[in-house]
């Protein structure tokens, strides 16, 4: 009767489901960094807009259904540059991934209801981690994190991009679970896609909570052992299994 033992940790997806999807067009999210490769290297900016945007695209489609494998912001820049012939330096990759984050600062948002939900769970006891599939850097991540007052509560945070596979392998839930001292059977991880956050989780023994948005992505044949609409349900989940 797994689906009756207490909850002790609570690990969240960030992307749909401790931030809000940014309404965003990926290629305006692409020009900026795009328009300082161009400059440096003599490469069409365009040409390279769409690139990248395919490069994302593709990587993600592999990572998160096929190899599992993780990627960074800057293999994303190298692949597409690659592919293109271009010779970029070291240097304006970093300048052009600082400008990709400038591009998206202003659409990063937190779920209105994130911070009272975490100092809830953290007021409960509950030992609190973040697993996250992303191409960005630990660093931004934080930023935002701290930017919105959600850093305090969360006791472990897992960037695929700093790690060797992406969710739904086994080992990166694993490893969150490692790093947060916690057993799979009292652990439950809430995310907004059925098969990276759900079906990962349920691999390892933790169970899923699906989170509902309106991009949340379902799954053939995966069932959540709870859903929930808004993030404060967690408070009352956590509640009732006590
Ligand atoms: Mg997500």
């Amino acid at each position: 009767m797994s689906g009756v033992d207490r909850i002790e940790t609570v690990v969240f997806d960030w992307g749909g489901t401790l931030s809000i999807w940014a309404e965003v067009e990926v290629v305006d999210m692409w020009r900026l960094a795009a328009t300082h490769i161009a400059e440096q290297t003599g490469a069409g900016c365009d040409e390279l807009v769409a690139r990248l945007v395919e490069v994302e695209g593709r990587m993600w489609e592999e990572g998160t259904t096929r190899d599992f494998r993780s990627f960074t912001l800057s293999e994303i820049m190298q692949t597409a540059s690659r592919e293109l012939g271009i010779d970029v330096a070291e240097a304006v990759l970093e300048e052009a991934a600082l400008h990709h984050l400038d591009t998206w600062t202003p659409h990063v948002r937190h779920d209105p209801e994130a911070v009272e939900t975490l100092a809830g769970l953290h007021e409960r006891g509950i030992r609190i981690g973040l697993l996250s599939n992303t191409h960005w850097p630990e660093a931004w991540h934080e930023h935002f994190l701290e930017r919105d007052g959600l850093a305090p509560f969360i006791d472990v945070r897992v960037y695929s991009s700093e790690e060797e596979h992406m969710k739904p392998h086994p080992r990166i839930f694993e490893l969150a679970l490692e790093r947060l001292d916690s057993g799979p059977r009292s652990a439950v991880m809430v995310g907004d896609r059925q098969l990276d956050d759900v079906k990962g989780a349920q691999q390892v023994g933790m169970r899923g909570v699906w989170k509902h948005t309106r991009l949340a992505k379902q799954w053939p044949g995966v069932e959540p052992d709870f859903e929930v609409q808004r993030l404060p349900e967690l408070l009352d989940l956590v509640d009732r299994l006590r």
